[in-house]
Order: C-alpha cells, then structure tokens, then sequence
C-alpha cells in the first residue's frame, strides 16, 4: 500500500493586480504519494508553476495563497509561520530545481561555495567538510568534482542545470520539485538532464514533481499525471490513463499536438484558440470557448471531477451525471 506522502486540498493562490484578481490556482487537489513522480502539465499560464511556488511558499507579490491546505507528512504546511516554514521544511524536505539555471545561480560565486553553503547552514558542517560532501554531489550527477572551483559562467546549460539537480538532492528532501527543469537545453541535453533525474529518483526513492509543457517529458518519467487549463486540474491519473486512454477534451488536444515519429505521417491537430484572462474567465467549464464538443451545460456550470475508472479523474461534462 502506497504511503502518501502530501495531500494539496483546494489550493487558491490569487494574484492582486491592478487590473483586477488573477485566480492563477483556483480550488486544485492532488495526493502524492512516497516515491512517486507525479507530472504537472499545461500550456504557459494554466497555474503549474503558481501550484509548485505554493507548496515551496515562494509565490511572488503580488501574489498570496488565499485558500485550502497542503498536508505534507501529516501537518498543514500553509499554517506554519514563515519562519518555521524555513526552518523544517525548505530545501529539508522540499527542495526545488528552479526554471533557468542560469538565473538560478549566483554568478559570483564558485560552485562549491554556493553548494557548500547548502551544507553549512543547514547542517552545521565545517566549510572543509561541506566542500567534500559537494564534491560527492558533484560525482553523482556526472561532473567532475574539480568543478567546484568553476563559476557558473565556465559550465555548459546541462552542467549548470545538474548542479541545480545536485543541490536540490543535497539535504536528502523527501520531495523535489522541478519547475522546467529542461527549458532551454537541446534535446541531447535535455536527455542527459531527463536520465540524471530519473536516476537519482530510484536511487534516493525521492518524490518528484515534475512541472513541463512537454507530455513527450513526463511520459519518460512520471507515474501520474496531472493537467492543467486555466488554474485548475482538468484530468488526473496514472500515465497510462493519461497517454493510452485521454478523456479530457483538452488533454486529447495536446496529445494530438505532439509530432509522432513511427507511425502514418498526419497533418498535426492544434487547439484552436487561446487560454483564458484569469482575470474574468470564462462561466462554467473554463475551456468550453475552445473546446469541439461543448453542449449545453457546459457555458453554465462548472463541470465536477468525476472517477472514469479506477484512479482516473475526468473534469467534464461529458462524463458527469447532471
Ligand atoms: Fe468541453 Fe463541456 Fe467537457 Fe468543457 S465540460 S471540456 S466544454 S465537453
């Protein structure tokens, strides 16, 4: 039996614009369990990220979590103080590997300081002996340790991005979040990055939440699923449901909108349209502007998660009894 590992509840983070409220993540659940990598997918703007600088409480002014809980190991994380928060759950038990290494880490700094400081702040650890422990972190990912002494401008797109893999599995956190963690890179790259992760999943038994636009990423990796439209999950389930048996509307869309390489050659389908303003959207099913097959309830009402099979969750008409 699978042990879970955090419960997001209703989640609500707005953003307070002078245009109005940007509902950013409206009323979004999911369990993760010990272990496992559940893939957080969409298009730009649909809330993935906001859920990720929720549950790691970095969401940017000006924007503020307004509703629901994140369970974490049994305790609401969302109700512990800042300070607490910093203190027994960040980077000790979820950790982040942020979009855009290059951003991420401080220029002027080597790389082992920056690795080391890991160590020293949070475990106390002589500035000799944290320096080795990164040296180790460095091994595992595949660079040499001699790197330590390099700035972050002296590495390559994947070795930043491996460094930021390294840090973020440092302090051994149960969860890992990484936000992109491919953007950028080529694709030889990307897959270099995609096998470092996957590697050190199985070998640490750490939970990742993978966030991506690219289904192509998660089907490599993940055990579940998540999409997302418009700040909320439309479809839920393991990678099986969500590649081999799509019900969701907009999950089929995106599907079709990936290039096959084996198969007949077909013209590639598209979404018509764009997402959403978060600031007014649309009434009822929020992708129904959009979306081929929308009838009657679906301008009106917000269509309800309903289970399609066992583990699968579908938020759409087309499923729901009314
Ligand atoms: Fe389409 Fe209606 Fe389903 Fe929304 S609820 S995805 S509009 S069929």
């Amino acid at each position: 039996m699978s042990e879970v590992l955090m419960r997001v509840e209703g989640l609500k983070t707005y953003f307070y614009t002078a245009r109005g409220i940007v509902k950013a993540v409206d009323n979004v659940s999911f369990t993760l369990n010990r272990g496992e990598v559940l893939g957080l997918a969409g298009e730009s703007g649909c809330g993935k990220s906001t859920t990720a600088y929720s549950i790691i409480r970095l969401v940017p002014p000006p924007g503020r979590i307004v509703g629901g809980r994140i369970v974490f190991e049994g305790q609401d994380i969302l109700k512990m103080s800042s300070e607490e928060y910093r203190r027994k759950i960040r980077w000790k038990k979820i950790s982040m590997i942020f979009q855009g290494a290059m951003n991420a880490l401080n220029p002027v700094l080597s790389i082992g300081d920056q690795m080391a400081e890991v160590f020293m702040i949070h475990k106390g650890m002589s500035k000799k002996e944290a320096l080795e422990e990164s040296a180790k972190l460095l091994s595992m990912v595949g660079i040499d340790p001699k790197r330590l002494r390099s700035y972050p401008h002296e590495l390559s797109g994947g070795m930043k991005q491996r460094v930021m893999i390294a840090m973020a599995l440092a302090l051994n956190p149960p969860l890992v979040i990484a936000d992109e963690p491919t953007t950028a890179l080529d694709v030889v790259v990307q897959a270099q990055v995609m096998n470092v992760l996957k590697k050190l999943q199985k070998e640490y038994k750490v939970s990742i939440i993978l966030i991506t636009h690219d289904l192509s990423l998660i089907a490599e990796i993940a055990d579940k699923v998540a999409i997302m439209y418009a700040g909320k999950i439309v479809e839920f389930g393991t990678a099986e449901h969500i590649y081999l048996n799509p019900q969701h509307p907009y999950t089929r869309g995106l599907l079709a909108s990936i290039p096959r390489i084996r198969g007949e050659i077909k013209k590639l389908e598209w979404i018509p349209g764009i997402p959403p303003d978060l600031v007014a959207p649309p009434r009822g099913c929020r992708f129904h502007p959009r979306c081929k097959y929308k009838f009657e309830p679906c301008d009106k009402e917000e269509p309800p998660m309903v289970e399609v099979e066992p583990g699968h969750y579908v938020a759409c008409w087309l499923y729901a009894k009314r």
